[in-house]
């Protein structure tokens, strides 16, 4: 396997090291081959929210799996998981199952494209929208510049129609709206970054997209594969008051397995194959078991007062970690919402990717490698954000500061 993993952000290139070899995973922690014991801040990427291998949605893919893996045809499942996402995320009317948070992306470009007849998008430099060739553009690429291949095989014809601004930079989209008017599909955005690290938006840049894209007709997309069912039950739009005219979702409404989705409003939506001309399908979309586990996800996720919990264990790490740093004498920036954080390096607020990375990325090497000699599992990149869970304790964040004090002290 390329680099001994099956998806680049496991490795450690960037820290260090090997990747750790894990067994198992339950609640808060994740075990290697070894039996050495973490606690994860990782929670495979976003999924855990509930915690690893929760006992409600374990008993409940037991039960599914006795019915058969994949159908190939409706389950009733679908209706049950769409109506909940329906319900649950203010722009989604209506809603396609896909398998992953890239498909889901790739499905709702082609739909900008389609319902808009025009072709040009605006994403933002540091925003990750899956592995698509349209979306691999080079981050930090000048604003109204149009993007180059950020890997190779991708080639630059599918990507001349992809703009880039620097998050947070309204003016920058301004002036891109301004210079390609009428001809831009639509602007798609993490609402919250975590794929730069943690990258809150600042007040009204969410607002002022929504109200440029309105008024040229083009499309505003959140992408919430990460945000959404972990920033609040109706995602970063919830949150924020904006509501977009479609939205991305995946990671926690699969809730462990593979999903993705995107959905919005219904005359949108209604292009999409077989209700409209726009192509896309799956073999295994919508299958019996990405549904089930989705379905329990959400089930635990409804309960009331699980997001002020999960923001109050969330903040108590974060306070944490800002208190260790002053007291070690390290500059940090912590930020959180919900069931997701970050920590950088720097002494200066991080509010687009060219901020995040002035951070110490050497010294962010150090306190991740020391972290996990002591038992603590975060992202290995100081571009990822972290991710808590309704399983992590007080205890385990406890744990987890102490662990940092020892590691700040000796950086
Ligand atoms: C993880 C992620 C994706 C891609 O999802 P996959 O399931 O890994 O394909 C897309 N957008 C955002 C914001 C993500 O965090």
């Amino acid at each position: 396997m390329p680099g001994g993993v099956s998806s680049p952000v496991r490795a450690f290139k960037s820290v260090g090291g090997q990747p750790i070899v894990f067994d198992k995973v339950k609640g808060a922690y994740i075990w290697d081959v070894d039996g050495n014991q973490y606690i994860d801040y990782v929670g495979t990427w976003g999924p855990a929210i509930c915690g690893h291998a929760h006992p409600d949605v374990i008993a409940a893919l037991h039960d599914a799996l006795e019915k058969g893996t994949s159908f190939g045809a409706p389950s009733e499942l679908e209706n049950v998981l769409a109506q909940k996402v329906i319900d649950a995320v203010p722009s989604i009317e209506m809603v396609r199952f896909v398998n992953s948070g890239t498909e889901a992306c790739m499905g709702v470009l082609r739909l900008m494209r389609a319902f808009t007849g025009r072709d040009k998008i605006i994403k933002f430099e540091g925003c990750y929208h899956g592995h698509a060739d349209m979306f691999l553009v080079k981050a930090g690429s000048g604003v109204a510049t149009l993007g180059l291949p950020d890997s190779p095989g991708v080639p630059k014809s599918t990507t001349q129609d992809t703009l880039t601004a620097p998050y947070n930079d309204i003016e920058a989209v301004k002036a891109l709206f301004k210079d390609n008017p009428k001809t831009i599909a639509g602007v798609i955005l993490e609402p919250v970054v975590g794929n730069s690290g943690f990258i809150p938006p600042d007040a009204n840049f969410l607002k002022g997209l929504r109200d440029i894209t309105k008024e040229d007709g083009a499309l505003l997309v959140f992408d919430e594969v990460m945000t959404g069912f972990r920033i609040a039950y109706g995602g970063a739009q919830e949150k924020f008051g904006v509501t977009p005219d479609l939205t991305t979702l995946g990671k926690v409404i699969g809730g462990g397995l593979p999903v993705g989705a995107y959905g919005g409003r219904q005359d949108i939506m209604s292009m999409v194959a077989p209700a409209g001309p726009m192509y896309q399908a799956g073999t295994l979309s919508g299958n019996p078991l990405a549904m089930t586990a989705g379905i329990e996800t959400l089930k635990l996720l409804e309960k009331p007062g699980t997001y002020e919990q999960l923001n109050k264990i969330t903040q108590k790490l974060t306070d944490g970690l800002l208190e260790v740093a002053k007291e070690t004498g390290h500059a940090v920036t912590t930020g959180q919402i919900s069931a997701m954080f970050g920590m950088f390096f720097t002494d200066k607020p991080v509010h687009n990717y060219e901020d995040a990375k002035k951070s110490d990325l050497t010294k962010f090497q150090g306190f991740h490698r020391g972290m996990l000699e002591r038992g603590v599992y975060l992202a290995p990149s100081q571009f990822e954000a972290g991710f808590t869970s309704l399983a992590h304790t007080d205890e385990d964040i406890e744990r987890t500061l102490t662990a940092a004090k020892e590691v700040m002290s000796s950086l």
